[in-house]
């Protein structure tokens, strides 16, 4: 593959990819008088991710996960703070290098129904990107390739390649997007909720053959999830990531943020993770949250944004909003308790 730009020296070319400070935010219609207002769908993320690393994004629906994942693979423009890619701002990149940003980050988005033109072929829809990047001479070549790409996602090309997408189960779906995505070999895929359309009984498999993937390719991949349990199996060996409204509460490697979470909120997401032992499930407890509304982000609470939940708010939680900071080594958490 030719085309990969080069790290600038410095802390920050340590990182495929850096947030600093990175907020994402939208126009909202307010009902009163016909008035609008920002809603911070991404609320001031600073987040590295290295070369080859595995990170699972984890959280509650409409926390501000896939929204930061459009942001790292250039789909949407931070509205506030830097992307940086091996040290260089994304903004400075120029109109050839962010092609190349494009093509080096790809998105599996989560509906394999909604991902795919339902009136191409699946040999269609992987040659027009392998096309368009230049990245076939012939005819010939393509067909090698397209043969390569649809084995490494386990589907038999002379079954799959002449079929429309209607005519794939669904598991077979999502792995022809995960096969697009894999065909311009990029060097990091934001994979969003890419099993929780298919059968349950397919999924780990399916989280198997990406990681197979990542590494063969020696790619990094960001896994957004709902579910802490895959983000456990799919991140092991990597880093776990909480977030809450838009900010990152809790990160450090997945093992340890699992076994000893930090930020009351992880704990309470962790409280109502099934276990397998019916003598543990049975010994444990949901945690008791203060209030089980989710706030909206067009109107967060003020302090730290958990303090209406937070079973241990005190006086200061409402007033100031807690700093994400390193405990440990590697840990990082948002809380006055653990400051
Ligand atoms: Fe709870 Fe306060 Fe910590 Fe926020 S800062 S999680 S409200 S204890």
């Amino acid at each position: 593959m030719e085309d990969t730009l080069p790290a600038t020296d410095g802390e920050t070319s340590n990182s495929l990819v850096r947030l600093e400070k990175v907020s994402f935010t939208y126009r909202e219609a307010s009902s009163v008088f016909g008035a609008s207002k920002n809603v911070y769908a991404v609320d001031g993320v600073t987040l590295s991710i290295r070369e080859g690393e595995v990170v699972a994004l984890a959280g509650e629906s409409g926390c501000g996960k896939t929204t930061l994942g459009k942001v790292i693979v250039g789909l949407l423009k931070p509205t506030d703070g830097r992307l940086l890619y091996k040290g260089r701002d994304v903004e400075n990149l120029s109109k050839k290098e962010w092609m190349i940003y494009r093509r080096n980050m790809q998105m599996i988005h989560q509906n394999p129904y909604q991902a795919l033109n339902p009136t191409k072929t699946v040999y269609s829809i992987l040659s027009a990107p392998l096309r368009f990047h230049k990245l076939v001479k012939n005819k010939e070549e393509e067909k090698k390739m397209i043969e390569e790409i649809l084995w490494s996602v386990n589907l038999r090309p002379e079954e799959i390649a002449e079929k429309y997408p209607h005519q794939l189960s669904g598991g077979q779906r999502q792995r022809v997007v995960v096969a697009r995505a894999i065909s311009l070999h990029p060097e990091l895929i934001v994979a969003d909720e890419p099993v929780s359309m298919i059968d349950v009984s397919l999924r780990i498999d399916m989280l198997d053959m990406m990681l197979n993937l990542k590494q063969k390719l020696n790619m990094s991949t960001i896994f957004i999830t709902h579910d802490l349990g895959l983000a456990r199996y799919y991140a092991r060996g990597g880093k776990l990531v909480i977030m809450y409204l838009g900010s990152i509460v809790e990160a450090g490697p997945t093992e340890d943020v699992i076994q000893k979470p930090l930020h009351p909120y992880t704990k309470a997401l962790l409280s109502v993770v099934p276990v397998p032992d019916p003598k543990v499930a049975k010994t444990r407890k949901p945690m008791r949250l203060r209030s089980l509304d989710i706030p909206s982000a067009a109107n967060p609470p003020s302090g730290c944004k958990f303090h209406p939940r937070c079973p241990y708010a005190m006086d200061r939680c409402s007033k100031e909003r807690p700093k994400l900071s390193v405990v440990g080594k590697d840990r990082y958490v948002a809380c006055f308790m653990e400051g």
